[in-house]
């Protein structure tokens, strides 16, 4: 590893309450390792019956949209950024699913449950072809993408959780009501 302010090449130095760190000899400094931020999104129709994935690239394989967070944004506003950029749509509401760090390309994506109010959609050059999934089949089809799959897993887990809440106080009610009967 090299300092990115002059190029030497760095050791390591122990600091108090931080444990070994790079250090440059040249710039007598500590240097922290950085690691990029992006956003994915698990876009829905209104009824919630259908999620858009899409293909770039030409590798031909479904992933979800997808970008860098830029210097001086926050993740909300990355979500709305890109998703104006790739699909020509902003969402009509934002949930926050679940955050994964990506190794291979050093990045920390933060993956959000988007609604769109109509499943109408322009997307731009970056764009191959986008699908409409059926719930049902968008586990399968994102089997291939490791971390895709589990934001998408995720997203499932907590609308089963949403699901089974609903159940209990509508059982629960239920059974009040049918006790003073
Ligand atoms: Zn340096």
């Amino acid at each position: 590893m090299y300092c990115t302010k002059c190029g030497s090449l760095l050791t390591k130095k122990f600091l108090k309450m931080e444990g070994m760190i790079h250090f440059c000899p040249s710039c007598n400094e500590y240097v922290f390792e950085k690691t990029n931020v992006a956003v994915s999104m698990i876009i829905l129709n209104p009824e919630e019956t259908k999620m858009l994935y899409i293909k770039q690239y030409g590798t031909g394989k479904f992933r979800l949209v997808a970008g860098y967070t830029n210097k001086g944004e926050s993740l909300e506003h990355t979500v709305y950024r890109e998703m104006g950029e790739e699909i020509g749509r902003y969402p009509a509401s934002i949930e926050f699913n679940m955050s994964k760090y990506f190794e291979p390309s050093n990045t920390l994506i933060a993956n959000y449950i988007c609604k769109l109010t109509s499943m109408e959609v322009f997307p731009n050059e970056e764009v191959d072809e986008y699908e409409w999934i059926d719930l049902e089949d968008a586990q399968a089809k994102i089997n291939h993408a490791k971390l895709a799959k589990i934001f998408v897993n995720e997203y499932f887990n907590k609308k089963i959780k949403k699901w089974e809440l609903i159940t209990f106080i509508f059982c629960a009610l239920y059974d009040k009501i049918r006790l003073r009967v």
